[in-house]
């Protein structure tokens, strides 16, 4: 196994209910002992419902946010004891794309300033330099390059995403957050956007952490998938083992919702909130195969056959 590039180890993280009197705030558990490791080049799909800590992880993977307790560490350091330099290093290394593009890129900037400035970040003033790194992501995301001094407002959403992508690759960071890049696209773009990240990360041999609620999406691009509910990852594994046979019941479910056009079965019992999770498996009061058990009983995140589950009821070598 090659060294990680990120990794969380046992992250936890909790948030006070800032609208009730302090000591009775309830503690929304977002995340609860999560691990997951992105070795160098890796692409790993995080997925689950709204509300399951994916925006959380991504706001600890991006040192925007802290963890209650546990460990993150990139490339074996731990990013809690960053100083300024490394916290500056790992700015230039690990860079992100968003939902939204439109509130993502600043309308007062011409895409030149847009583009560079991650360049901009790390001290590079160059003029030459820089406009021919950004002529070269351009290209890369296949724009042309003289559309460097248009506006945001005169492009289309995909385009305004390709752009996002560019900022994020110029500086050809080792890993890139990609945190639900294209469910805010129309669904003819969102099939460019995916096969340009694979075109880039075959090319560039750039690590990512794609979160997403779009399972199929995610399957298509990751390496690897970690599967989410209510704040703990209840299987994580090759994408295509987990694609092509489910072990979790949540996962099961996730890809029978998915193979759905209105997503008629993951709505079949909404998701319970992070303030009063389920004792036991968190799954329990949703899960078709729930006994007795599973109400008391924590499941571990227990090796199967190659991939982690966490299920009292998938014994080793289920379905392998
Ligand atoms: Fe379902 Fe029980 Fe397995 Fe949880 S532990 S997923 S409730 S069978």
């Amino acid at each position: 196994m090659s060294a990680a590039l990120l990794e969380f180890t046992d992250v936890v993280r909790h948030f006070a209910d800032p609208s009730m009197m302090p000591g009775r705030r309830r503690v929304a558990r977002a995340l609860d002992g999560v691990g997951l490791r992105i070795a160098p080049g890796e692409s790993v799909g995080l997925v689950g419902e709204s509300g399951c800590g994916k925006s959380t992880l991504a706001r600890l993977a991006l040192l925007l946010d802290a963890p209650t307790s546990g460990r993150i560490a990139f490339a074996g350091r731990d990013v809690g004891g960053f100083d300024a330099a490394a916290r500056a290093e790992f700015r230039r290394r690990v860079q992100a794309v968003f939902q939204d593009p439109t509130s993502s890129l600043s309308p007062r900037m011409r895409l030149q300033e847009i583009i560079a400035e991650p360049l901009r970040a790390q001290g590079v003033r160059a003029a030459a330099r820089l406009d021919a790194a950004v002529a070269e992501a351009l290209t890369a995301v296949g724009l042309a390059t003289d559309m460097a001094r248009r506006y945001p407002h005169e492009l289309s959403g995909g385009q305004r995403q390709r752009v996002a992508i560019a900022r994020a690759i110029v500086a050809r960071p080792d890993l890139v957050i990609l945190d639900e890049p294209i469910s805010s696209l129309d669904v003819s773009v969102r099939a460019q956007i995916l096969n340009l990240l694979a075109e880039l990360k075959a090319a560039r041999g750039t690590a990512y952490l794609f979160i997403a609620h779009d399972l199929l999406a995610v399957a298509s691009l990751a390496d690897r998938i970690a599967v989410m509910y209510l704040g703990r990852i209840v299987e994580e594994g090759d994408a295509q083992a987990v694609s092509a046979a489910p072990l979790h019941p949540y996962t099961r479910l996730l890809f029978a919702s998915a193979a759905m056009e209105d997503g008629a079965a993951a709505s079949e019992g909404e998701p319970p909130s992070a303030y009063a999770p389920p004792s036991g498996c968190r799954f329990h009061p949703r899960c078709p195969l729930a006994q007795a058990r599973c109400a008391n009983e924590v499941p571990l995140l227990r090796e199967v056959g190659g991939r982690r589950v966490a299920c009292h009821f998938v014994p080793a070598g289920h379905g392998l």
